[in-house]
């Protein structure tokens, strides 16, 4: 493989790297690398003999930096395989892995992924919030943005709230709010060049110093929604200093609060990666009362000029929920919504038109959901149905997020790999003897979505959009 790189990116690199600027340029000749990382959210919930056969069906090698994340090679394609679909892995690169290990969320936590489509860091955090806390994960860009929308369902992630909004629109509503963020900023790419040689002819000095500039803006509305004491990643996936250091430096002279505790990067001719800029950075603590707590109040919210009340226990909402437990027992038996309803944790129900959403209201009701009025909300927490007239059906990001227990109430239709894949294409199957109605199906334990099944024919219900070729 031989790319041709651009004159004065090689000035730019040599003049950063010296006497490594050589092993740098031959790592252009070496093909790319592929990662994956386990779901451990949804895999911990399954027999453990299920990750050693992912190892061995993939040919996975441990990322070094990530405990969940694995090298895989090109030709075992885990992308085409229907654990893929079922949320058990996500396939990422492996040095943007380094990213959310370095932010190190925590259960419970309140976190923002700023720039986050298509959900790579999303998904990351999610995993490390094991349910618990509060994940907002915004993109700027509407279409990138459904495709994170539909990554945060495949991962089958309840507590998170997909929005489409610029950095500076939530910087106005969310000030001081969260504990963690995390900032991977559109960049020059220079870490790319070996995955998308388009990036290549992207790139300029000009477009260099258009990116810095940009990060610049991006972190210095994120920085205002930090939390004091909180912590923020930020992250890029290119080399030149302008964009990582230089920008970090820029940054905390306007914010003498703000504090580096540490930058890592992942070059490639010295580790297996495409390359990664971390920089960590945190609040100092400042002792005022922080409006991450205060600031959902309802007094803080009247102050913000937001209606008081919140919609809570609206009478629409009431009903679709009542059609929802009903269609939960049906499906379940009487333990289902109970134990939905434990595992969803604090919040209330939200009609968007005739779709139910489950929306979470945070840690100590962080999330007042006036805070969301006049945002572009793709997903407001864990879609549970969609509301008929008179009944309700389940949502094919309600299977998803079933684990454990849960995943055993509702009747299964254990697939096989090449079983599942006909289910993935969207095909009628066989279900002798199993009772009429929805019915989930699974992969190695791993719920699928729904079909319904009648007469011994299994409906398919896998969404239209989602299906394979
Ligand atoms: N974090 C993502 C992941 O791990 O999958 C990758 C994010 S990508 C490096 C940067 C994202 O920033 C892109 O999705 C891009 O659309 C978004 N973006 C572009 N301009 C932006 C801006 N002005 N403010 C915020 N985000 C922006």
């Amino acid at each position: 493989m031989s790319l041709i790189l651009p004159d004065p990116f090689i000035e730019q690199m040599r003049r950063q790297l010296q006497e490594e600027a050589d092993a740098f340029f031959r790592s252009y000749q070496q093909p790319r690398t592929h990662g994956l990382r386990f779901h451990m959210h949804k895999l911990s919930s399954t027999s453990p003999s299920l990750q050693k056969q992912l190892v061995e069906l993939f040919d996975l090698t441990p990322v070094p930096w990530c405990s969940t994340g694995y090298y895989y090679p090109e030709q075992s394609r885990p992308g085409k395989h229907p654990l893929h679909a079922a949320g058990a892995y996500y396939i990422q690169e492996p040095s943007a892995m380094s990213a959310v290990e370095l932010l190190g969320p925590e259960p419970g936590d309140v976190i923002l992924d700023l720039a986050a489509a298509p959900g790579g860091k999303s998904t990351h955090i999610a995993d490390k919030l094991q349910g618990q806390g509060l994940l907002i994960a915004n993109e700027i860009h509407p279409a990138r943005a459904k495709i994170l929308s539909e990554n945060i369902e495949r991962m089958g992630i309840a507590n998170a709230i997909v929005v489409c909004a610029a950095p500076q629109q939530l910087a106005d509503r969310f000030p001081r709010f969260f504990d963690k963020m995390m900032i991977d900023a559109p960049c020059s790419g220079e870490g790319m060049f070996r995955k998308d040689p388009n990036a290549i002819h992207e790139w300029s000095p000009s477009h260099v110093e258009m990116c810095a500039a940009r990060q610049l803006d991006i972190l210095r509305a994120a920085v205002t929604m930090l939390k004091p004491g909180g912590r923020l990643a930020y992250s890029t996936c290119t080399f030149n200093e302008l964009e990582n250091e230089q920008t970090v430096a820029a940054l905390l002279t306007g914010f003498p609060n703000l504090r580096l505790l540490r930058t890592e990067r992942i070059w490639p001719h010295r580790k297996q990666g495409e390359g990664h800029f971390v920089a960590v950075l945190a609040m100092e603590p400042d002792g005022e009362p922080s409006t991450g707590q205060d600031g959902c109040s309802e007094k803080a919210i009247r102050d913000k000029g937001a209606p008081a009340k919140s919609k809570r226990n609206a009478k629409p909402e009431q009903e679709a929920m009542r059609l929802f437990a009903r269609l939960a027992d049906t499906i379940g038996g009487a333990g289902f919504m109970a134990g939905l309803q434990h595992a969803l944790g604090d919040g209330e129900p939200l009609l968007f038109g005739d779709q139910l959403y489950w929306l979470p209201s945070g840690p100590a009701g962080s999330l007042h959901p006036e805070l969301l009025r006049g945002l572009k909300v793709l997903r407001p927490g864990l879609h549970l149905a969609g509301i008929k007239k008179d009944r309700a059906e389940p949502s094919h990001a309600l299977a998803l997020a079933l684990r454990g227990a849960l995943a055993e109430l509702p009747p299964r239709l254990a697939l096989t790999a090449g079983l599942a894949e006909r289910y993935l294409r969207g095909e009628t199957l066989e279900a002798d003897g199993a009772p009429n109605g929805w019915t989930l199906a699974t992969l190695a334990g791993l719920p699928l979505g729904w079909g319904k099944v009648s007469g011994g024919t299994f409906k398919n219900h896998y969404p239209k959009g989602l299906r394979w070729p």
